[in-house]
């Protein structure tokens, strides 16, 4: 698998009508870093491995263009349904079953991919990132 090269093909926001700047960044539409991070007792499980090398492979199925702005709204959207998620749980995700983890990434990815079909104004990092347990990288 070839990762794309942005300093060769120019990719734009993939939000509708999106007109800010800002260098595009990767975003993960399941936020597997999440559980990359909770699951870190569960290096050397094989579904571990396997979501790891996955990840890192940013396939254009699992991973969508992003300026930095709408980057920031799509996570603070998922706070929420995290959020809700570990409630219906009862439990942190760190303890989640993997079937767990694997229902919550699959509504994330579902939520990303419904809210890519609208236009919305994006939110401004700075913002986000305070209200973030976790600092959002370029490629999460
Ligand atoms: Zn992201
Ligand atoms: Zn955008």
């Amino acid at each position: 698998m070839i990762k794309p090269d942005f300093a060769k093909v120019r990719i734009s926001c993939a939000k509708p009508n999106c007109d800010h700047g800002g260098r595009v960044q990767r975003h993960h539409k399941g936020h597997e870093k999440l559980f990359l991070r909770a699951f870190k007792d569960r290096k050397e499980s094989k579904t571990y491995k396997i979501m790891l090398r996955r990840y890192e492979q940013f396939r254009p199925d699992d991973t969508v263009p992003l300026c930095p702005d709408h980057h920031a709204e799509i996570h603070y959207e998922y706070r929420d349904i995290i959020a809700l998620f570990q409630a219906q749980q009862g439990m942190h995700r760190r303890d989640f079953s993997w079937d767990a983890a694997l229902t919550l990434m699959a509504e994330l990815r579902y939520h990303c991919d419904e809210w890519l079909k609208e236009e919305s104004s994006g939110m401004d990092p700075a913002l986000v990132f305070q209200v973030l347990p976790q600092r959002i990288h370029n490629e999460d």
